[in-house]
């Protein structure tokens, strides 16, 4: 009885319960290596948001160190191959080919690019993330690599899963909500995207928004995130993570001691 009633107040815990009443935006800038000006431009957003570092691009290492210079969360910005094959690959993207020994050996490398990254999340990777015969050895390495690193899963394609399976080995594990900027050109639907996640936020307690460095995306968010900071709470995902964690074992430990009286009395 008190093990259902513990898994029932899990499932409808809301992070909105968490230190005060404003509901949580995370925001994660993705294909940072790239551009270096652009990389720059994303890194210098006011606030307190999470880059993805793409691993061996030309401007990699020097868009890390200037993150971890202005105090940024990082994550490794884990290369999958996309479902697509016409998609533009990275050279170092884990692929389908690739046995279990190469896809732990290939991701062990990568986050070793990178000491001080928080978490891993990933870049493109539709058809891998969909087949536990892929997914199993790379969250396998990320959690024999460091234990406390968290997986962001990108949910290229709703069937992913990555944050089941991390979740399920012992990985702290969360799903990105929204994309910002699928549309990057047309400002009208990072606009509307831009509110889905402010909306969404607003329902359920806190929501994670992934964009990408076009100059219209940062452009957008410089102007917009100064009015969002006054109603919501802007934190890098390994605090969200952390503030989820203990919203639900205080929640859990309320529950379980009204759930005693209440059996008491009756
Ligand atoms: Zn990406």
């Amino acid at each position: 009885m008190i093990k259902v009633f513990l898994v029932t107040a899990l499932l409808y815990v809301s992070t909105a319960a968490v230190a005060d009443q404003h509901p949580i935006l995370s925001l994660v800038i993705d294909d940072i290596g790239y551009s270096l000006e652009q990389g720059k431009a994303a890194i210098r957003l006011e606030g307190d948001h999470t880059f993805a570092i793409i691993p061996g691009a030309s401007n990699s290492q020097k868009l890390a160190a200037f993150a971890r210079h202005l105090g940024k969360e990082i994550i490794l910005h884990l290369p999958l191959q996309a479902s697509t094959p016409t998609a533009p690959s990275e050279p170092n993207s884990l692929q389908a080919s690739m046995d279990e020994n190469q896809l732990t050996r290939n991701t062990a490398s990568m986050l070793a690019e990178f000491p001080d990254i928080r978490g891993i999340n990933n870049h493109m990777g539709g058809l891998l993330t969909e087949i536990e015969y892929f997914m199993r050895p790379i969250i396998d390495s990320i959690r024999i690599y460091n234990p406390k690193l968290y997986f962001l899963d990108s949910r290229t394609t709703p069937r992913s899963i990555g944050y089941s399976l991390a979740i399920s080995s012992g990985l702290r594990s969360i799903s990105r909500d929204v994309f910002l900027d699928n549309q990057h050109t047309n400002i009208e639907s990072i606009k509307l995207q831009y509110q889905i996640w402010l909306e969404k936020a607003r329902v359920r307690g806190s929501a994670i928004a992934i964009g990408h460095p076009h100059a219209t995306t940062i452009d957008f968010l410089r102007e917009n995130l100064p009015q969002a900071a006054q109603d919501f709470r802007i934190m890098r995902v390994s605090k969200l993570i952390e503030a989820d964690t203990l919203a639900r074992k205080r929640d859990n430990w309320e529950n379980y001691l009204a759930h005693l009286q209440n059996s008491r009395l009756n």
